[in-house]
């Protein structure tokens, strides 16, 4: 009885009883496949056994042991992906999914693109009919599902990175489980780097139900023969895969550090002055704090320069996702002679991508996170203490070369006190995306779905009542044709896919198309180190009373208007990749209006050439949700005279604040900072570690959009 079966690693090949790979096809003589030095090479046999005798395969295994660029290239090998089908490997993130496919399709031997592929939101690189592995999030995957639910192009999904619970990976899990039944050929490989697997396992067993119809199975495509082939176990299959992985000692402070950013940065430079040979691997929680963090190292590595006895020089070096291709391929080069990389990385680095030569990592312990109070409907990111399984496994990057060392800028005690793992994204998570596409999908009864692990009922209930306000469903909770299904079918936030929506009937498509596509691509400004005044000066010449989004208009239209120079765009703090994807997105949405029949295709989108309001009115209508009206201004005692205070915004449809209150105010990033509009909307919210909730992306609205919008939210909005 093979079923379940686990297998403890063994010599290379040895399989167990009865156990036989199945025959190859000749190999395509142009390409290489895989690295057989990396440790899971030793188990190819075992894992294409499993995949094609299991519905399921779990595959656990140390972080860096050839999980994500390898098998898929095994199963490659091994005809999972001829008469037309394609291998999907799923990536919670869109840095990994893209930069994995350019390391696999190096290693074979191709052009990115073409035999290997990725496809991003708003980004691809795939030949159709060509491409047979695809790197994809598991979002742009759940998308896919939209035109094909039961994912016919593909023989194998393998579901990567599935210890990081990502609410898209949860979600698709319990859609796999549904395509499971309708599709036997189908294959299913979860890769996860720790033991979520026993739950994993549960979760797919479904041997004691009735068997699904049969349809032809890979191994008789492959073979091309007639007749039905036994139909794989039902019972998922477990493999553990040893990494080859060294002792990695722990450090810890002895009293804890006020800025951990500081903190960490002098932790890297002392290591570099130990003067012993290894790269630097420095975790923190986002794009700003690492570039500070870079800025400071670029001093040190400058006056270190200056002084004489050290063998190395410092190379610091940034890794986040915005960071551009080119920027990001850098940081996976080995240093050049003579220099010693200090990497500045998120929690990217933790366990989606492997940077070879590290031996000492500094982590700061803390971790960029989603959040969501279902009670007040605010879903914002909160810097939050790291789980003791993460750490772990940052501590483990420094033990891949050589024993290593991982020093984390928190005291011992404290670390006790950290969570044992994170909670799953779709406990902490706004889900009315989420919703909005299980309902796509036909799943009308979202609390009936097979979770792997269930959502909080509240935070379901809220998903459905902000999805009938924006009239995406009806009074019987169904989808509705002119909103529901084209807010399904927009890659976009729910309430930005709403005001694009609204933009029709405004006249303002043209504008809310660009506008759509810059506020989905990150980082449109380029903050300089050190150019904090800088900054706040080139966004001052772009400045619109209206707010964010009428701002970023104009930094695009002085962008195109300087014909999209680079040059331009850097003078300007801007930055100039994420404009060019913004266009890029900017098309892509406009042919799927076009193609979804939300706009005309033989005639430009209606344009408002200057008049800004429908634009805002168009934001009102998407944005409703997050009105917030101006309160008061709270002055600090404390602070030097001639202090403009804190002004406080009250959420319009959150009644209970009153009682309850929530500290919201404008983000400093906002153009509208300073000032004090009397009613806004915003885009998203960001949880300051003081309580408060920081408002970005915002517009300025009149409470009479508002009503007129949604009445039966906003009888009576201002000051009540
Ligand atoms: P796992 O998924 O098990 O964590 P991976 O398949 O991601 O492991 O990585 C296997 C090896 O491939 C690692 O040693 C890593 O250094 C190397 N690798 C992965 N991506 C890149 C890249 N973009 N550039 C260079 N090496 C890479
Ligand atoms: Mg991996």
């Amino acid at each position: 009885d093979d079923d379940g079966v686990s297998f403890e690693p063994g010599p290379p090949g040895q399989l167990p009883d009865g156990a036989r790979g199945p025959d190859l096809p000749p190999m395509n003589p142009s390409y290489r496949y895989g690295d057989p030095s990396l440790p899971v090479s030793r188990y190819r046999r075992q894992i294409l056994y499993l995949v094609e005798n299991h519905a399921t395969t779990i595959i656990v295994g140390e972080t860096g042991s050839g999980k994500t660029t390898q098998v898929p290239q095994f199963l490659l090998e091994a005809g999972w992906a001829e008469s037309g089908f394609c291998i999907a490997v799923t990536q919670p993130r869109r840095v990994a999914a893209t930069s994995v496919a350019a390391r696999v399709a190096e290693e074979m031997g191709c052009d990115l693109g073409t035999t290997v592929g990725y496809a991003v939101r708003f980004d691809n690189a795939l030949s159709a009919g060509r491409t047979r592995i695809k790197y994809l999030t598991d979002g742009v995957l759940l998308r896919e599902m939209l035109d094909d639910p039961l994912l016919t192009s593909y023989s194998v999904i393998i579901v990567d990175e599935a210890h990081e619970r990502s609410l898209a990976t949860d979600m698709l899990l319990g859609l796999m489980k549904k395509i499971q039944r309708r599709r036997p050929d189908l294959r299913l490989v979860i890769s996860s780097a720790t033991l979520e697997a026993a739950k994993l396992r549960d979760f797919f067993d479904t041997a004691g139900t009735t068997p699904a119809a049969t349809s032809k199975s890979a191994a008789q495509r492959r073979a091309g023969a007639a007749g039905e082939p036994p139909s794989p176990s039902r019972s998922p299959a477990v493999i553990t895969v040893e990494g080859r992985t060294h002792p990695v000692q722990i450090h810890y402070l002895q009293s804890p550090a006020p800025d951990y950013v500081r903190a960490a940065v002098e932790a890297a430079v002392a290591i570099h002055c130990e003067d012993l040979p290894g790269d630097v691997l420095i975790f923190l929680t986002g794009q700003d704090e690492i570039q500070t963090a870079v800025g400071l190292l670029e001093e040190h590595a400058r006056r270190l320069a200056g002084s004489r006895g050290y063998s190395t020089k410092m190379m610091p070096l940034p890794l986040y996702a915005g960071l551009p291709g080119a920027q990001q391929q850098v940081v996976f080069r080995p240093a050049p002679r003579g220099y010693r990389k200090v990497v500045a990385a998120t929690n990217i680095a933790e366990t989606s991508l492997t940077l070879e030569g590290v031996v000492y990592v500094v982590d700061c312990c803390f971790v960029k996170q989603r959040c969501y109070n279902p009670l007040s409907g605010l879903e914002g990111l909160l810097v939050a203490p790291l789980s003791r399984a993460s750490a772990a496994q940052r501590a483990g990057r420094a033990g891949r070369v050589r024993a290593g060392h991982c020093f984390r800028m928190c005291t011992e005690q404290d670390f006790e006190a950290l969570p044992n793992v994170t909670v799953p994204e779709m406990q902490r998570s706004n889900l009315v995306s989420m919703v909005l596409q299980l309902k796509a999908l036909g799943i009308d009864n979202v609390m009936r779905f097979e979770w792997l692990a269930p959502p909080p009922a509240e935070a379901l209930v809220r998903a459905l009542e902000e999805l009938h306000a924006l009239k995406a469903l009806d009074e019987d909770a169904r989808l509705t044709r002119d909103v529901g299904l084209a807010l399904a079918a927009l890659p976009l936030e729910p309430g930005v896919g709403a005001a694009l929506l609204a933009s029709r009937a405004l006249g303002c498509s043209e504008e809310m198309l660009t506008l759509a596509a810059l506020m989905s691509v990150q980082h449109v400004w380029a903050p300089a180190q050190g150019a904090v005044r800088a900054l706040d000066e080139a966004k001052a010449k772009f400045a619109a009373a209206e707010g964010d989004g009428v701002t970023l208009l104009n930094v695009h239209r002085a962008w195109r208007g300087a014909g999209r120079s680079a040059a331009w765009a850097q003078r300007h703090f801007l930055n100039h990749h994420a404009l060019f994807r913004a266009d890029e997105a900017r098309e892509q949405l406009l042919g799927l209006m076009r193609r979804h029949g939300l706009l005309q295709p033989d005639r430009p989108p209606p344009s408002c050439e200057r008049d800004m309001e429908p634009v805002c009115r168009a934001l009102a209508s998407g944005l409703f949700m997050n009105a917030a009206v101006f309160d008061r201004t709270e002055y600090n005692p404390l602070a030097p005279e001639g202090d403009p205070g804190t002004h406080v915004y009250r959420l319009v449809r959150y009644t209970a604040q009153r009682t309850n209150p929530i500290k919201l105010r404008i983000h400093n990033s906002s153009v509208l900072w300073r000032s004090t509009p009397s009613c806004i909307v915003y885009s998203t919210v960001q949880q300051a570690d003081n309580g408060w909730y920081e408002m970005q992306g915002v517009t300025a609205v009149q409470p009479a959009w508002l009503i007129e919008l949604a009445p039966h939210m906003f009888h009576k909005p201002g000051p009540a």
